[in-house]
This record gives C-alpha cells, sequence and structure tokens, in this order.
C-alpha cells in the first residue's frame, strides 16, 4: 500500500484526512522497518509540535483496523510495531529482542469454514507466535 492508497481507505471508510492524521500516515514511510508509535511521534512532532502519544497511537489503532496496518506485539502495546500491509499475514516475535519475522502465510485460512459454522459473521483476527531467535537462544 502507498500513502494515496491509504488515504483513500480512510476516506472510503468515511473517516476524515486531519493535517495530523495525514501526517501520520506520511511519517509511517520514512522508516525502513515497521516503526513504534513513538517513532512516528517523532516524525510528525516535527511539523505538529502539539500532537501526542495518545493520538499517534488512536490513528495508529484505526489504520490496523481499517487493515491498513498490522499491529506487531499485541502483548506489550508500548513496543508494538505498526507494518503497512501489503498483504495479509502473521508474526513470530522474539521475546528476547522482540523481533518480528514475517510468516508469509495466514495459518488460519483454511480454519476459517469451521468458524463460520460457528453462525459468526467474521470480520478479521489477530494472532501471533512467541518463541526465541536463533541469536537470543544461543545468548541465553
Ligand atoms: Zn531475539
Ligand atoms: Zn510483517
Ligand atoms: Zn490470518
Amino acid at each position: 500500500m502507498n500513502q494515496l492508497e491509504i488515504i483513500d481507505m480512510v476516506k472510503g471508510k468515511g473517516f476524515k484526512i486531519t493535517p495530523q492524521r495525514r501526517a501520520i500516515i506520511e511519517a509511517l514511510f520514512f522508516f525502513e522497518k515497521p516503526p513504534t508509535a513513538k517513532e512516528v511521534l517523532e516524525i510528525v512532532r516535527k511539523k505538529h509540535p502539539e500532537i501526542s502519544l495518545d493520538t499517534v497511537y488512536r490513528n495508529l489503532n484505526l489504520l490496523a483496523e481499517i487493515d491498513c496496518l498490522i499491529q506487531i506485539n499485541l502483548k506489550n502495546s508500548e513496543t508494538s510495531r505498526f507494518e503497512i500491509i501489503k498483504n495479509h499475514h502473521h508474526h513470530l516475535i522474539c521475546l528476547g529482542c522482540g523481533e518480528a519475522v514475517c510468516l508469509e502465510s495466514c495459518i488460519l485460512d483454511r480454519h476459517m469454514g469451521v468458524l463460520r459454522e460457528k453462525g459468526y459473521q467474521i470480520v478479521g483476527h489477530a494472532f501471533e507466535i512467541y518463541g526465541y531467535c536463533p541469536a537470543c537462544r544461543t545468548a541465553g
């Protein structure tokens, strides 16, 4: 997804593009690796010194809800990273160093039929797998 696609998606879902929201979306593209909310805040503050971490969180969560971002490390919101979605996927997360590895496919896809039988209309899901990366394993 590029910036314009994200902005279209936000508008399409009926949300306004405020200058702060636009700056947050822009900031997401400054990073090589998915940033934390605090890292996004640092970039946005250059243009909008008044913006709070709360506002950044709220906007990132909104973008995650409408499937523009994947929130990585749900367990610990302080160190959560927000990745721009290219395709739906999940993450393997190291509890030692916090590194996240993208898993290419969705393990849940083939269970969707079973879930629908419960009578729910499924609108989304989130899960991640925790462990220790090779570097942290040898260090421990
Ligand atoms: Zn690690
Ligand atoms: Zn990923
Ligand atoms: Zn999935």
